[in-house]
């Protein structure tokens, strides 16, 4: 079967932060796009070479309903001498390309536990901002978003996080590895993890972005008896072409 295909048209391209750009796009043709939040989508580069190069960003979107939506936004990490870091950041509003999808598994459950960790580092926070709407809908769950970053400075959505943490089964905490700051947890975001007690009985995870935060997270919560269901995974993987 194909792949459902789309083309669309960058809109806008701004630095959050020293290392992350957002760029949020329209959808030209179809006009309309509908994904559960949690989900990504893969872009065909052109290249020098003949084949495009393939490239996936998860959506990031802040909106009450995923259907037929007529935009997609993403965040992307610098990547040094990255082929589609480089396509990216200097892509002007106007600029063409094709994407497919949506793809991924990490999306809410209907059955939730107790209580839900949400793990990001990075841009791998993105799918969690999409869920928000989500969250708001689920006091019966207690959530727990935390966010891996080195320094204060490159975290983003900082809003959008703080605002949902207001709510009563809402928790929000961002986690610098290489800073200390007031309103944030210093160290990995394993330490504030293991700092939650996270119980298999009670609770299930999602984690998301650097594939080593990942496999090390996956590790902590194996050890504590947590089941491979009880923990759902996105490893920002590199692509090999
Ligand atoms: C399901 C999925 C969802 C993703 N979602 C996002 C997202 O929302 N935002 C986002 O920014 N990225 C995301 N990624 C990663 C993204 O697809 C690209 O891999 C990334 O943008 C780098 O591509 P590039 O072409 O610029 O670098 P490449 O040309 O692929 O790589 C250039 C060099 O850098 C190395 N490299 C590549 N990536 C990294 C890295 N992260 N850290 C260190 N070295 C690296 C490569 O091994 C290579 O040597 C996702 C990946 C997957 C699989």
């Amino acid at each position: 079967m194909a792949l459902p295909s789309f083309q669309v048209r960058l809109d806008s391209n701004e630095k959050i932060t020293p290392k992350v750009h957002k760029l949020v796009f329209k959808l030209d043709d179809p006009k309309t796009i509908s994904y559960k939040p949690g989900q990504f989508v893969s872009f065909m580069l052109p290249s020098e070479d003949e084949r495009p190069i393939k490239r996936s960003y998860s959506i990031a979107n802040l909106e009450k309903s995923s259907d037929d939506t007529t935009y997609i936004e993403f965040v992307i990490a610098y990547v040094e001498g990255g082929k589609a870091t480089e396509l990216f950041f200097n892509a002007e509003p106007g600029m063409q390309m094709e994407m497919t999808g949506p793809f991924g598994l990490l999306c809410l459950l209907e059955e939730l536990p107790q209580r839900v960790f949400l793990i990001g580092t990075g841009t791998g926070v993105a799918p969690y901002r999409c869920m928000i709407e989500q969250i708001k809908a689920r006091p019966e769950t207690e959530f727990h978003i935390l966010f891996g970053a080195q320094y204060h400075e490159d975290l983003f959505y900082l809003d959008d996080f703080h605002q949902v943490a207001e709510l009563d089964h809402v928790h929000f905490y961002p986690c610098l590895s290489r800073e200390d700051k007031e309103g944030c947890a210093s160290g990995y975001v394993q330490t504030k993890l293991a700092e939650l007690n996270p119980d298999a009985e009670t609770d299930m995870a999602y984690l998301c972005g650097n594939p080593d935060m990942v496999d090390d997270v996956f590790e902590l919560l194996k050890e504590k008896d947590f089941g491979v269901k009880q923990v759902k995974r996105e490893k920002y993987v590199f692509s090999r072409f």
